[in-house]
């Protein structure tokens, strides 16, 4: 397969361009920074520009597939201008991508759990997501992706693929995500920063599910939306011991009030992903926290 990969410096979009090249497909990566090393080639370059679109067009027409996954990621940022930063890497360079995709060509777009919102509790447990549930989203973020969705529904009707990632974890995680966070702090001795309290909890997710689920969205030509979540949300205060054991060694806990536009809980319904990709999304959440701590500070992973 020829792939075309947007957000490919990034977290995932990494790590999908070097399953995508192990397997032998023809890799092409595009992003607005550049990269260190990796497979296939990479164009620095920034979708959202509108001179950007016949580079676009002419590696999408290129492409058996493309899987467009750059966007400004993460519910909390309060970078300056973000809205306008969110509008214009979600859907500006969306919309560009839409506009530059042949009708042929297989596009498949991360969208977010956030679209979602707050997950309904029931009987004492988390009622999970599923794909055909009206959508709430709680933050700015989760309504532009909610809005993505949207739009490129209205422009595409056929072959079109859309993935909601649950909280992606592993190898070369986000800097700005709490596992990543946590463990930085205890690398340096200092104590861990919880939002809202150890009982609130989110289904994670390990990367390597993830870009099994988009691999297979491509090969099998899946058309529709689909949740790329564990179905087991875990509570932060299991998170935090994940990250302990990861890093062996443990610092003080510090709990403060959570980000307005941060829900309690997220969780997934992975029945559609196991019964129409055949993914098994399941997560070890420390296995894959002693993973990332291993790539990140060459730390030993525990063979639990
Ligand atoms: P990331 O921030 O690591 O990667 C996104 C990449 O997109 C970055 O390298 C960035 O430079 C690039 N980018 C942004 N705007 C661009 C533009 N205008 N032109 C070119 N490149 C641009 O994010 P990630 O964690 O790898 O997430 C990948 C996708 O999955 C995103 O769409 C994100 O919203 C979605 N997602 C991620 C998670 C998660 O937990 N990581 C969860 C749900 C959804």
């Amino acid at each position: 397969m020829r792939a075309l990969v947007t957000g490919s410096a990034g977290f995932i979009g990494a790590r999908l361009v070097q399953r995508l090249a192990a397997r032998g497909d023809e890799v092409v990566g595009i992003d607005r920074r550049p990269r260190r090393g990796g497979p296939g080639l990479h164009i620095v370059m920034d979708l959202a520009e509108r001179r950007s679109l016949g580079e676009t067009a002419r590696w999408a027409g290129w492409a058996d597939a493309v899987f467009h996954l750059a966007a400004q990621s993460g519910v909390r940022s309060d970078l300056p201008g973000i809205d306008a930063r969110r509008r214009r890497d979600i859907l500006t360079a969306a919309e560009h991508v839409l506009a530059a995709t042949p009708a042929r060509t297989r596009l498949i777009l991360a969208s977010s759990s956030s679209v979602y919102g707050e997950a309904a509790r029931r009987r004492g447990a988390w009622r999970a997501s599923r794909e055909d549930d009206a959508l709430h989203p709680v933050s700015r973020y989760g309504r532009c992706k909610a809005e993505m969705e949207a739009m490129a529904r209205g422009r595409r009707r056929d072959g079109l693929a859309v993935a909601r990632p649950f909280t992606v974890i592993g190898p070369g995680q986000r800097p700005d995500m709490a596992l990543s966070i946590w463990m930085e702090a205890v690398r340096r001795s200092e104590p861990i920063t919880v939002f809202g309290g150890l009982d609130r909890a989110r289904d994670v997710t390990d990367v390597e599910a993830v870009v099994s689920g988009l691999t297979a969205m491509a090969d099998l030509g899946f058309c529709g939306t689909v949740n790329l979540g564990a179905g087991r949300p875990r509570l932060l205060g299991e998170m935090v011991e994940a990250v302990f054991s990861a890093m062996g060694a443990e610092t003080e806990v510090r709990v403060v009030p959570a980000h307005p536009e941060e829900v309690k809980a997220t969780c997934a319904d992975p029945s559609l992903a196991a019964s129409q990709l055949g993914v098994d999304l399941t997560t070890g959440l420390r296995r894959a926290a002693a993973r990332q701590a291993e790539a990140r500070f060459g730390l030993p992973a525990p063979a639990r």
